[in-house]
């Protein structure tokens, strides 16, 4: 008989296994003994210099990858690069040198160099061996194919409300949001009659049931993101008819669906005697799992069904999302709470996702954009339409001879004025610390990192970057040969409650120039998944934020595969999916330092509503105040995980260093 993982095809020849996984490079003190040379072995300068380096095709353990995070968790385990002893000064001059390569890098150098002129010299480091940060960029190459999948940032939001920096330097790099709705094929999946589901798996739901929404169905108006959700209960409030007949095919018991039922459609309020402002405050202070607990009563399984509604998208499951956020992004109880017209008047207006822009490979062709705009030879063309296919020469990123360099698989270790005009920047690459000088210097790395290179920052910034955390979360693509079983299934997407990945999608259907994605069932395609790996329980958001970190760098490629195998496998098997036969490349993305976000520093709390609190409260604005010629960027200096958020930071970082010059 076969063994159970050669059934999964866990001995296939397929290429993504990373040996310097998690298990190699452990996560806390341990990581104090990885000998530099985990980082060095493969000499990732020289490596970046060769024509064949491109770093969008590896696969197994991508995001924060082996390799990229060593030299940081040393620093926040006290090794300091301050001894100029300890490091080589190179010699080179900047106007300008960025720590961070990811969004809010790259635009603090594109704006940078606007003001300052094309002959502005300019440095970029970054500890990835890819620039972009979150907006990364996956490929498979398979049976004569490409193949382009996203790795982090999924897609820009409502380009229509971008703020006014943010909103010029994307038509500046040409981009069109007016197209979102062409290049987008809304129409694709619908046709082969593909929709949302949900994968009831048998540890939580007694048994493992995929099912698929109804055919015909268009998606409500309170759509966050491109759907994973059944059409008709993606919109909070919903058809009696509708819900009941998708009710009716799950394994639910009719206790979870009469109360699944009630809170979609039925009129109780679970509030009754309180005024609408009294349940907006008391909704605001609690999550929605209390909410379903304390106010609903409801039973487990109704509370598991929802548990992660939505997570790949808000990060996070709805124990820990405010009740009134998660009503806002669509999950239900508003209706019989009389809430419905309260919660579209105080945020989350109805718009169509239509409006989003959905490249490819994500935002990582924002960050394309932006290194084809600073470093014109690295990669051919000039629209977002060529950008997808564009083949980017990594070996053109850093030359002595082009004014804006973007150095990759370096860390930076210690920045410090070593006089009023002047920064000093040390990096770590192959191993070594060197030396470069610069007239101003961007900080746009995450800012808990910040007080350990910076250590001649003021007591009370350090104390405040210090406090700032990221919500990690997996993003992951498995290359499949076919995608027959979606269809035999009629499921485009899928949540998945009680799974290992919450949430399972086929790619974009999406066409820019020559890039197409999959439009027949018998193409490879890759599939998303998404986890979600906060522990749950009575512990605080940031402690959840710190413990899911833990679980991500001490979790071996291997477990991600089997996890992925074994879940497509139950999930997709009455369509005839075969994982050890069906797939073919797998590429892990995790994200330790995922979102950031604004958390109630005292309770550590989420927070939904930071716009409302006082200065004081929002530390971020402390830690991202300029000192001398440094000046703080990142989407951690609006704790706002958004892409137009790293591009404003990074225009006022810039703009406040070029004020005071
Ligand atoms: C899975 C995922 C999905 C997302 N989806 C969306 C989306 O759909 N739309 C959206 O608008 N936003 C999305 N985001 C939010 C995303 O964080 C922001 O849009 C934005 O890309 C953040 O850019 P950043 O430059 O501020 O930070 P980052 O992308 O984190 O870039 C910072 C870079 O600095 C590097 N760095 C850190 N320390 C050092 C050091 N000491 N030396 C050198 N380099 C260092 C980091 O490794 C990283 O590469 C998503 C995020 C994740 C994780």
């Amino acid at each position: 008989m076969k063994s159970k993982d050669s059934v999964l095809g866990m001995d296939r020849d397929i290429t993504r296994r990373d040996f310097l996984n998690g298990a190699t490079v452990a996560v806390g003190s341990t990581v104090l003994t990885a000998p530099l040379s985990v980082f060095g072995d493969t000499g990732p300068q020289s490596a970046q210099m060769s024509s064949d380096y491109y770093p969008p095709l590896s696969d197994g353990l991508r995001g924060s990858h082996p390799g990229s995070f060593e030299a940081a968790h040393l620093i926040r385990d006290g090794k300091r690069w301050d001894n100029p002893e300890d490091s080589e000064d190179i010699g080179e001059t900047y106007d300008l040198v960025v720590v961070g390569g990811g969004i809010s890098g790259l635009a603090a150098a594109y704006f940078f160099q606007k003001e300052a002129g094309p002959d502005a010299r300019i440095l970029i480091v970054d500890n990835h061996d890819d620039f972009g940060g979150h907006a990364k960029r996956n490929e498979f190459e398979y049976e004569g194919r490409t193949l382009v999948d996203l790795g982090g940032t999924e897609f820009i939001e409502q380009p229509d409300e971008y703020p006014v920096h943010a909103r010029a330097l994307i038509e500046d790099l040409g981009i069109d949001p007016d197209q979102s709705d062409i290049v987008f094929d809304h129409d694709l999946y619908p046709s082969l009659k593909l929709r949302g589901g949900i994968f009831f798996d048998k540890e939580t739901f007694a048994k493992d049931q995929l099912v698929a929404g109804r055919e015909g169905l268009v998606p409500g108006d309170m759509q966050t993101a491109y759907v994973t959700l059944p059409a008709e209960l993606e919109n909070g409030v919903a058809d009696v008819e509708l819900v009941t007949d998708f009710l009716d095919r799950s394994p639910l018991s009719d206790k979870a669906r009469a109360e699944i039922l009630e809170l979609f459609c039925g009129d109780i309020d679970f509030m009754a005697g309180k005024s609408i402002d009294e349940k907006k405050i008391q909704l605001r202070s609690i999550s929605y799992v209390d909410f379903l607990n304390d106010f609903v009563a409801a039973s487990q399984e109704t509370i598991d069904f929802f548990l992660m509604w939505r997570a790949s998208y808000m990060g996070n499951g709805v124990d820990l999302t405010p009740a009134l956020d998660a009503m806002r992004y669509g999950l239900p109880g508003a209706r019989g709470l009389g809430l419905v017209d309260t919660l579209r008047s105080i945020g989350y207006q109805p718009r169509s996702i239509r409006e989003d822009l959905h490249f490819p490979d994500g935002n990582a062709s924002v960050a394309r954009l932006l290194v084809r705009r600073l470093i014109p030879d690295a990669a051919p063309g000039d629209s977002m339409h060529d950008i997808i296919s564009a083949k980017f020469d990594y070996s053109k990123l850093d030359q002595e001879d082009s004014p804006v360099r973007l150095r990759l698989n370096a860390t930076g270790v210690h920045v410090k004025h070593i006089n009023e005009s002047t920064v000093e920047m040390t990096y770590l690459q192959d191993g070594t610390a060197k030396r470069v000088r610069a007239k101003n210097c961007v900080l746009a790395c995450y800012h808990a990192i910040v007080p350990h290179i910076c250590p001649e920052l003021p007591e009370p910034q350090k104390d405040a970057l210090a406090k700032t955390i990221r919500m990690p979360l997996v993003s992951v693509n498995v290359l499949v040969d076919n995608w027959q079983a979606f269809e035999k299934l009629g499921i485009a997407s899928a949540y998945c409650p009680g799974s290992y990945f919450c949430d399972m999608r086929l790619t974009y259907p999406v066409r820019f120039g020559d890039y197409s994605s999959a439009r027949s069932t018998d193409e490879p395609i890759t599939v998303h998944l998404y986890r979600i790996p906060l522990p749950g329980g009575d512990v605080a958001a940031n402690e959840q934020f710190r413990l899911g970190r833990h679980e991500l760098l001490a979790t071996p490629f291997e477990t991600f595969e089997r996890n992925i195998r074994e879940q497509l496998g139950r999930m997709l098997k009455d369509g005839g999916f075969d994982p050890a036969r069906d797939i073919k490349g797998i590429t892990v993305n995790r994200w330790p330092h995922g979102y950031s976000v604004g958390y109630d520093y005292a309770s550590g709390k989420m927070n939904y509503w930071s716009d409302e609190w006082s200065d004081d409260k929002k530390l971020w604005l402390a830690g991202r105040q300029r000192f001398g010629r440094i000046a703080v960027a990142n989407s951690d200096a609006r704790a706002s995980a958004m892409t137009e958020s790293a591009i404003e930071e990074a225009h006022r970082a810039t703009t406040e260093l070029l004020n005071e010059s």
